[in-house]
């Protein structure tokens, strides 16, 4: 249970204007308006339904006295359950965030009844019965009709819930080719390469859509890891699914976030994910460094990396931050990084993980802004 929660979290990566103003100058309207702006604190929970009110409330409060700004729920996709904390929260001072797990539809019975629409790998597998890495990823196809209007539809059921801020899309890629590297270890994985068995998606649909733009079979390849309109393909059809999310949400009042690995390139080399491409309003990318084997000052790299490649874009980031561990004086240090790189904000993994000298660490940083 212990290595689903760290994996979960780790592959969660698997979960906001135009943030590095430093190479143009602003007007004035947007420097005061940035002046006021507070570095934004949000945090991510899992519901349970036989959960009563009043210990969510009490849940709420911790956070609200704590200095957080933000929760981005997931109710595993149930607009009834979103429904009930939402005002709740908000009655607590707090942001809601609706947190849907997008691609990746674990435990899901409308999907099960659907064989076809789950991702296919280059060695002919499909994830409805040959999972990849874990039992719960269960990855659906981008490309098919089906797959993907079955995804909106649940984005858009969310937010049409009141009292919530955001749809929060997250595992919105296809499942990992490379795992992070602090993680390979614990699968006795080496991947020194594209492997058969996480290169994803070769189903029938994907196939034909491909080979009639560019008259050639990815199942064919030689090396399909260095066929770059096969690799653009890909990305773009995740793309796609955002984009439209971003429509839908828009339409209901809503903005857009999304939980996404560490800084594009790395996401796009890892699974397929280049977010800095993507409508999308605000990005909480998952800048865990233990996953990584990194310290709390490869947080500051990353951030900065992925604030400068959304330079002119209207999509902000606000860094992710994997709590369980870290000592309160590295907490401090990560916040600092974040913040000194261009963050708007920082998001920490996850809510019930946060000690007692975390939650001193956030309260205090609050109140020194
Ligand atoms: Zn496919």
């Amino acid at each position: 249970m212990r290595i689903r929660l760290i994996i979960l979290g780790l592959l969660t990566m698997s979960m906001f204007s135009c943030l590095d103003n430093i190479d143009r100058k602003p007007d004035a309207t947007e420097t005061i308006a940035e002046s006021v702006a507070p570095f934004k604190y949000w945090t991510w929970i899992t519901a349970d339904p036989k959960r009563n009110d009043d210990s969510y409330v009490e849940e709420f409060k911790k956070y609200k006295d704590n200095g957080l700004d933000a929760i981005l729920i997931n109710t595993n996709t149930d607009p009834n359950l979103l429904g009930r904390l939402a005002p709740l929260a908000k009655k607590e001072g707090l942001e809601v965030h609706a947190w849907i797990m997008a691609m990746n539809r674990p435990g899901d019975s409308v999907v099960r009844q659907h064989p076809e629409w789950y991702v296919v790998s280059r060695d002919g597998k499909s994830a409805y019965d040959h999972r990849p890495y874990v039992g719960y990823y269960e990855f659906l196809c981008p490309t098919r009709e089906d797959s993907r209007n079955h995804v909106l539809k649940l984005v858009e059921e969310l937010s049409k819930v009141d009292d919530v801020a955001s749809v929060h899309l997250d595992y919105i890629r296809y499942p990992d080719i490379f795992l992070p590297i602090g993680l390979l270890p614990k699968y006795d994985l080496v991947q020194n390469e594209e492997l058969p068995e996480y290169d994803f998606c070769y189903c029938d649909v994907c196939v034909a859509e491909f080979q009639k733009t560019h008259h050639r079979n990815p199942r064919e390849m030689e090396n399909p890891a260095i066929d770059m309109e096969w690799k653009q393909f890909r990305l773009n059809k995740i793309r796609s699914v955002v984009n439209e999310a971003y429509q839908i949400v828009h339409k209901n009042n809503k903005i857009l976030t999304a939980a996404v690995f560490p800084y594009p390139e790395m996401a796009d080399h890892m699974v397929r994910q280049r977010w800095d491409k993507w409508d999308v309003d605000v990005v909480l990318p998952m800048i865990y460094n233990v996953f990584y084997n990194e310290g709390t000052d490869w947080v500051g790299f990353a951030t900065r990396q992925g604030v400068q490649d959304l330079e002119g874009t209207e999509t902000e980031l606000h860094t992710g931050i994997y709590v369980p561990g870290m000592s309160g004086e590295d907490l401090t240090q990560a916040i600092r990084e974040a913040k000194a790189n261009g963050a708007k904000g920082v998001s920490f993994f996850d809510g019930p993980a946060l000690t007692e000298e975390q939650l001193l660490v956030i309260k205090t940083s609050k109140e020194g802004q």
